[in-house]
């Protein structure tokens, strides 16, 4: 690919991550001819699926699991979206069980898809950095993403494949039972509160799932391509502290 070229993805992809696809609906079509494809691909995985295997019949109990490893065991195998069929491996979450603060990305990169953790390699290091700025480490928190296969070329995850993968996370939350949720990026952010606000108006303020608080900052990747983001997350994170703090404070 040319310099050019990439660097003009690589702003239209920054923009992506503030404005979401409100700017982009109707002019780009980098992304329409993949999603039909996908669609299509889709049908014929669903089409595959109407036949329950024992696996299937395994992973539609997962709603029994009573912690995060049998929850893992059972959905190891899912093959209910596309992802499945391209991922080199399953990315779960990773890190305190029972965090009371949980932080969520929306799909594995490259890194996550070679060694089946979230947030490791240039970005995980950056959210490591993060944390430890407002006095966190890594391991007291717990990590996941909205989807737990990688999207190919690290699109972002379509709407149909997040709505198929979004009862493992909201699971995965039930039985961490955060107090506090940091969603990092819009795709995570709009998937997770269910709403199509741009990050500059979800950013700073406080939102509630199922009585657990939720705030939106920038995903690490946008920071390192966008250094100047990093204040604004900066003043995010700072926030997101403080909200913790109170909401222990008051227990
Ligand atoms: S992304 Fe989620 S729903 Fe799709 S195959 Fe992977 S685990 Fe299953």
């Amino acid at each position: 690919m040319s310099s050019v070229k990439k660097y003009i993805l690589e702003s239209l992809k920054d923009q992506k991550e503030i404005f979401g696809d409100i700017l982009y609906e109707k002019s780009i079509n980098i992304e329409v001819k993949e999603r039909q494809e996908i669609k299509s691909d889709r049908w014929h995985v669903a089409e595959k699926t109407e036949v329950k295997t024992d696996n299937n019949l395994f992973m539609e109990d997962f709603q029994k699991a009573d912690n995060l490893a049998s929850l893992n065991d059972m959905i190891k195998e899912c093959q209910k979206c596309s992802l499945g069929k391209t991922r080199k491996s399953f990315v779960f979450g990773v890190g305190n069980p029972n965090a009371d603060i949980m932080l969520i990305g929306e799909a594995p990169g490259a890194d996550e898809d070679e060694q089946g953790i979230p947030f490791v390699g240039r970005a995980g290091k950056l959210l490591t950095d993060i944390l430890i700025a407002i006095n966190l480490q890594r391991d007291e928190v717990y990590i996941a993403n909205i989807v737990k296969c990688r999207p190919p070329k690290n699109r972002n995850p379509l709407p149909e494949e997040m709505e198929t993968c979004m009862p493992y996370l909201h699971k995965q939350i039930e039985l961490v039972k955060p107090k506090v949720i940091l969603c990092l990026g819009l795709v995570a952010s709009n998937a997770l509160l269910k709403n199509k606000s741009t990050l500059t108006g979800l950013r700073g303020n406080v939102y509630e799932l199922n009585d657990i608080k939720v705030m939106a900052t920038y995903h690490p990747a946008a920071l390192l391509r966008n250094p100047n983001w990093k204040k604004g997350c900066w003043e995010d994170v700072k926030k997101f502290r403080k909200l913790y703090d109170e909401l222990v404070a008051r227990n």
